[in-house]
């Protein structure tokens, strides 16, 4: 009787366990892809799914400007099965040639590979492994935060997950598809919730939405000069600049001073707003922009 009750208990105890294993995907199977910033892991887990789990470098509240890596991090980059550039911001520019000279194996994706870049010189004509171009040298790198950034860089993501999983192919290419219905979604709600705005203008610290504005037809009008803080001479400069785009806002990042952002808020009569351009719920944070451009 109890041998009976015992093996019965054995059989369901081995039934659960093969259940379990069999739904979800072994850890082992998953592999990690390291990337520079969270919009950038947004993006990744979308195209990816549960095939690739996502280790970002720059933590939350950095600036991926100046950002340096701890050792622990470098190892955890090593263990990647790829790594996603976002382009050329500071960290990469960097950083990359660390990481590729450590890591010779590692395929490293450049998700702004396509994109129109504003700013700097062109393609320097050198390649990587994958045959893409590099924009170095004072291009903009604030891709992600627009529409035809977003584009650019799920392709980009697919075409590297594609790469690294092929027989995964048809799943990376459905989820790509749910992206870009987003993304659209995305630009049709900031459309529409720009549309009757007046003031296309707007005062930002630093210049995290360049290609924000050109999506748009916007003017960004940056107290950040060439990554420094602006002159007495300069911040009098945008004074008057503003006023004459009839500016309304001073956008502010966590990751940067505010001190002369409020000292023109006050002059220009603006409204100072947070904004999280590095948040992870990229359609979240680029609807609360346009919002606070439409709260005339
Ligand atoms: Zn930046």
């Amino acid at each position: 009787m109890l041998r009976s009750s015992l093996s019965g208990a054995f059989l369901l105890l081995l039934f659960f366990l093969s259940a379990v294993s069999c739904g979800t995907k072994r850890e082992e199977d998953v592999r990690v892809v390291s990337v520079t910033i969270e919009p950038q892991r947004y993006f990744a887990e979308k195209v990816g799914g549960e095939h690739f789990k996502v280790n970002v470098v720059v933590p939350a509240g950095q600036s991926p400007e100046t950002y340096d890596p701890v050792p622990r991090q470098m190892m955890e980059i090593g263990r990647s099965a790829a790594y996603l550039q976002i382009g050329c911001i500071g960290f990469e520019q960097a950083w990359m040639e660390n990481i590729r000279a450590n890591n010779p194996d590692l395929p490293v994706f450049d998700l702004s590979a396509g994109m129109d870049m504003i700013g700097g010189g062109k393609e320097d004509g050198h390649d990587d492994e994958d045959g893409n171009g590099h924009h170095h040298d004072g291009a903009d790198p604030h891709i992600w935060s627009s529409i035809q950034g977003a584009r650019i860089i799920a392709g980009n993501v697919l075409n590297a997950f594609v790469t690294l999983d092929e027989k995964n192919r048809p799943l990376y290419e459905e989820n790509y598809t749910r992206l870009m219905a987003e993304i659209k979604a995305t630009e049709d709600s900031i459309a529409c919730l720009l549309h009757p705005v007046l003031s296309r203008a707007f005062i930002i610290y630093h210049p995290a939405l360049t290609y924000f504005a050109e999506d748009f037809n916007l003017t960004q009008l940056c107290i950040e000069t060439d990554g420094k803080e602006p002159s007495p001479a300069q911040l009098m400069e945008l004074t008057d600049v503003a006023r004459n785009h009839n500016a309304r806002i001073v956008f502010v990042q966590q990751e940067f001073d505010t001190k002369n952002a409020e000292i023109i808020a006050r002059e220009t009569g603006c409204r100072l707003v947070r904004i999280n351009p590095l948040a992870y719920d990229w359609p979240e944070e680029m609807i609360r922009i346009a919002k606070a451009l439409s709260d005339e």
